[in-house]
Parts: C-alpha cells; sequence; structure tokens
C-alpha cells in the first residue's frame, strides 16, 4: 500500500511540474514514506532522516509522509529538527501547496483525516509496466488491539467501482496483464452499491487482464459470494494472503480477531473448496501480551494444520495508543526472540515439504524480470510461486509453461515447456482460458 501512495504521491508532483530522481545529492524535494506498523519501521526512519540531512542544502525540504507521520503529527517537526513538511496518508494533495509554504521558510505538517479522499483525479505514476496495484478502499474500521492502523489510515471507505474498474482498463491496455486489488480488509469491500464479489467480477472482465491479486483479506469476509465470484473468475489467482495472527483461540479473542482457531480453519477449508490447488500465505505475530508457551504451541500447530506456503513473521510491537499496551504480562524480548525463531523454522519446514511435493508439475508463470543474481529470469507462477529460467529478454512480461526441476525449499528451478510464448498485448486468449 506504500508503493501504491508513493506512485499516487509522484501523480501529484509531476503534475505540479516536479521531475523525479532517486539521488538525494540532486533533489530539491526529499520525501520519505512511511510505515508506523512496528517501531522497528520507525527507527529506520528516524536513521534515514540522519542521512539525508548530509545532502539537505540551503532551501531544500524534507519531509516525512504517510502512517510515521500521521501518527506524530507536528510532534515530529519539533522532535526531528531537519524535517521541514509532515503529511498523513489523506494529504498528498497539498503535497505542492506545502512544499512551497516549506521552501518559503515555514514548516508544515497536514494530518487530518479526509473521509472522502480516494485521489481519483491523481494518475498514478507507476514503475512497473507488467503488474499494478490499484487501491480499492482506504483506512480501515477493524479494531485488533495490536494494530495502530486504523489511527494512522482512519475511517475506511471504498472507490466506486466504476472507477475501480476504468483504472484497471486504462491499465489493461497500456499491457499491464496481472493487478493486485488493495485494501486493509480488503474483502469488506463496499462502495454503497457493490461488494467485493462484484468488483473481482468486474474487473476480471476487463479485456487483456489475465491475472488478479488482492490484498489483505480479512479470514470472515469470504462470503459464499465472494468465494463463489473467486471460482468463477478465471483472472482470479490461486493465492490468497489470508492473515491469522496467531493459532490460539483466547490470544485471538484479546487480539480482538473476529474469528477463532476453528473458524479461521473453515474459511481455508471453504477456499481450497472454491479454488482447488490455491496457495495460502499468511501474518503471524508471537509474543502478543500473555500469550503463554502452550498458546504459542497452538500457533506452532496451525502452521503444521493449515500447512501454509508462506508466512510473514513478527515480533509484537508496542504501539503507543492501541488498547493492548495495557494488556497484562507483556512478553519478554528474550522470549519473543526465541519463538520467532521456532516458528521460522517451522514455516520453512511446511513450506519445503510442500515445495519438494510440487517438483515435477507444471505451471503458468508471468516473466518480471531479471534475477537478483546471475543471468536467468524470475518468473511468477499464478499460486505466487517464484520460479527461475532460462530464457531471452524479451520474455520479460510474457507468459509461459514451464515444469518445476528442482526447490530450495522456497523457491524453484524451471524449465520452459514449448513455444507457449504469449506476449502482454496477447491474441492468443483462448490458450489460456
Ligand atoms: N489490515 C491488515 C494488516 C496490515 S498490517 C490485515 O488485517 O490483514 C500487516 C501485518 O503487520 C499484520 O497482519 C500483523 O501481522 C502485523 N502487525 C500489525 N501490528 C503489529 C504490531 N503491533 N506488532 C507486530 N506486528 C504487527
Amino acid at each position: 500500500m506504500n508503493v501504491s501512495d508513493s506512485e499516487l504521491m509522484f501523480g501529484v508532483l509531476e503534475r505540479a511540474g516536479y521531475a523525479r530522481t532517486d539521488d538525494p545529492a540532486v533533489a530539491d524535494v526529499m520525501l520519505v514514506n512511511t510505515c508506523a506498523v512496528r517501531d522497528h519501521a520507525e527507527q529506520r526512519v528516524l536513521g534515514r532522516m540522519g542521512e539525508l540531512k548530509r545532502y539537505k542544502r540551503p532551501g531544500d525540504v524534507l519531509g516525512v509522509v504517510g502512517c510515521m507521520a500521521q501518527r506524530l503529527g507536528p510532534k515530529l517537526l519539533e522532535r526531528v529538527p531537519q524535517v521541514d513538511l509532515v503529511i498523513g496518508p489523506d494529504g498528498y494533495r497539498g503535497l505542492p501547496e506545502l512544499i512551497a509554504q516549506a521552501q518559503a521558510g515555514e514548516r508544515a505538517a497536514d494530518v487530518a483525516f479526509k473521509g472522502w479522499e480516494h485521489y481519483e483525479d491523481v494518475p498514478a505514476v507507476r514503475d512497473n509496466p507488467i503488474s499494478a496495484f490499484v487501491t480499492v478502499q482506504r483506512g480501515c474500521d477493524y479494531r485488533c488491539t495490536f494494530c495502530i492502523v486504523p489511527m494512522t489510515r482512519g475511517p475506511e471507505r471504498s472507490r466506486k467501482l466504476a472507477d475501480v474498474v476504468g483504472e484497471v482498463a486504462r491499465l489493461a491496455a497500456g499491457g499491464t496483464t496481472e493487478v493486485t486489488l488493495l485494501g486493509q480488509t480488503v474483502n469488506s469491500y463496499h462502495d454503497g452499491t457493490y461488494d467485493f464479489a462484484d468488483l473481482l467480477r468486474a474487473v476480471g472482465a476487463v479485456a487483456g487482464l489475465r491475472r488478479l491479486r488482492f490484498t489483505s483479506p480479512y479470514p470472515t469476509d469470504f462470503t459464499p459470494r465472494v468465494l463463489a465470484a473467486m471460482a468463477e473468475t478465471p483472472a482470479v489467482c490461486e493465492h490468497v494472503h489470508l492473515p491469522v495472527q496467531s493459532g490460539s483461540s483466547r490470544t485471538l479473542k484479546r487480539m480482538l480477531r473476529r474469528y477463532d482457531r476453528e473458524r479461521y480453519v473453515e474459511v481455508v477449508a471453504a477456499l481450497r473448496d472454491a479454488m482447488p490447488g490455491i496457495a495460502l500465505s499468511t501474518d503471524i505475530i508471537v509474543g502478543f501480551p500473555g500469550e503463554t508457551e502452550d498458546e504459542f504451541q497452538e500457533t506452532l500447530s496451525l502452521v503444521e494444520q493449515v500447512a501454509f506456503d508462506d508466512a510473514y513473521t513478527f515480533k509484537y510491537s508496542v504501539r503507543e495508543g492501541t488498547p493492548a499496551v495495557r494488556i497484562k504480562d507483556h512478553v519478554a524480548e528474550e522470549i519473543k526472540t526465541e519463538r520467532i525463531g521456532r516458528l521460522i523454522e517451522s514455516v520453512r519446514r511446511v513450506a519445503k515439504r510442500k515445495n519438494i511435493g510440487l517438483v515435477g508439475t507444471t505451471h503458468e508463470v508471468l516473466v518480471e524480470g531479471r534475477a537478483k543474481r546471475g543471468e536467468l529470469l524470475q518468473a511468477r507462477t499464478r499460486t505466487n510461486k517464484i520460479a527461475l529460467l532460462d530464457g531471452p529478454a524479451e520474455w520479460i512480461g510474457t507468459y509461459h509453461r514451464v515444469r518445476f526441476t528442482g526447490t530450495t525449499g522456497s523457491t524453484f528451478t524451471a524449465w520452459p515447456l514449448e513455444d507457449f510464448a504469449v506476449t502482454a498485448r496477447s491474441e492468443d486468449e483462448a490458450a489460456w482460458q
């Protein structure tokens, strides 16, 4: 979502006549887009502020934007003297004015929530011509006790379905074949008339769009309508990121998640039923206040039971102003470190077992670019598995059928099967439908 917000900011600034540079030494305006979900992210931002200070010439503007800006507001101007500008997620439209103000010597902050703001008229400036993020919902109305997001992104609101479809149609006309719809609880999308099921069907019907993903859904918002739309929309990919947070019903209750372990497992079964072969990844927090060893063990057993393909694992981080801060029996840092170690080991073992079982199977992949090291190309399956293969650079942005030839446990090596190259602006739609 931060990548998507940065793309909107580039849009706002480009429209105001700014040119983009990644080199702080030549920039007149430096903006740091920030996350507030964990303290670690915020500490890194403060470190970055120190680095960027060196590049600041008289008249230059250094701004902090996004969730940490929203959380700390004008306090950030007091605490960090080199910062001239603080803007929260609903204030990007005002960037040109606030930059001008800062250039005139007046440090400024805008952290007002604007419940109507969708940046509908701002053309996002995207780097990736193959795959695009499209924000469909801003803010969050859920109240998970550990989470700062509702306080930094404000109330939940959805874009109009027709606006989303219009944006995706423009992207597809420009050659983008994969889109990821974004929202904090994306499947609770509702624009007043249409729900997430309608949105999936409408976006899935856009000509030229071949892969449709979304993140992050909330487990209990997979209604039968949404499941049916997923199953019946060919572009919807067989991968869902389904944050669970904990395998213990008692912990989930204290987190104010709206499901218990059994309900979560039912949702997993319903997804597997609707889309056979679907891959599932998740988010897990260890060391939530009051989490006992037994409760942590339940998280380990859930990883085994669901057999996740992947998981993002986090140590609980105290977020000032959230209800969990007041829960008794905060878990010691050493115990969190020890638990996350065991959890990562468990996640890797389960994923490796699954992935070894996939060696020899065939998949459609979208070639995304060059692999980080070496000469190989990096591609992705519909199930979100990464495969490295040998092929010409012209394959970037195109679809191929491959066979998995090996795995490191997390990623695969693959062999292209035939001349099944389909260009981004594909003529050959029948081949995959
Ligand atoms: N709205 C999304 C979550 C966005 S934050 C959802 O409900 O799925 C992404 C992830 O960060 C969360 O799923 C959670 O696992 C983690 N997270 C959020 N707050 C945290 C905290 N205080 N400490 C540690 N991890 C946290």
